[in-house]
């Protein structure tokens, strides 16, 4: 199991490592909402130049499915914790944008999954499938803006990232 591995990584990492204590406020009062893609991990934050303590990371599959547990943390990030900017970051070649519905419920009854717990459900929209990744930045960006816990005076921009050149493209620019 991966679990000894990581232990064992954690082991010889604390013998390395210089505790520190750190503020939970994000420094550059930032947050950000983005794709759990792991091709983004150490990658995505070099490339918006965020450092550690820096901003609130929230990932989802795709950044989409943007429902209450996602409102929650941007609320969350904005008033407990002092974020006065929202940025949501997808990327190109999301594997969110390729999802069959089928074969996924196909694979979940499989699984051992009821019939009865799929039976009513929208499983492309459950999962958060995303048909563009451009056309989802956007999609996120109004349903956050759009939510009566968020307030007016946050910016929320719309960002996609290749994952090839770490190139940062602006969708929406929300002054
Ligand atoms: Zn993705």
């Amino acid at each position: 199991m991966m679990l000894d591995e990581v232990l064992k990584a954690n082991e010889n990492f604390v013998k390395e490592y210089e505790p520190k204590k750190m503020s939970h406020m994000p420094q550059k009062k930032l947050a950000i909402v983005t794709c759990m893609d792991t091709r983004l991990t150490g990658f995505l934050e070099p490339a918006m130049g965020i450092e550690r303590g820096d901003a609130k990371i929230i990932k989802n599959a795709g950044n989409a499915a943007v429902d209450r547990d996602v409102i929650r943390s941007v609320a969350a990030a904005i008033y407990a914790l002092g974020a006065e900017e929202v940025m949501v970051v997808g990327h190109y070649d999301c594997g969110m944008a390729n999802v069959d519905p089928e074969r996924l419920t196909d694979a979940m009854k499989a699984r051992g999954i009821d019939e009865e717990t799929l039976k009513d459900v929208d499983i492309k929209e459950w999962v958060g499938a995303i048909d563009s990744e451009e056309e989802n930045v956007l999609n996120v960006v109004e349903k956050i803006k759009g939510s009566p816990f968020i307030p007016d005076d946050v910016p929320v921009h719309g960002l996609i990232i290749d994952l090839y050149d770490g190139k940062i493209k602006v969708l929406v620019e929300d002054k």
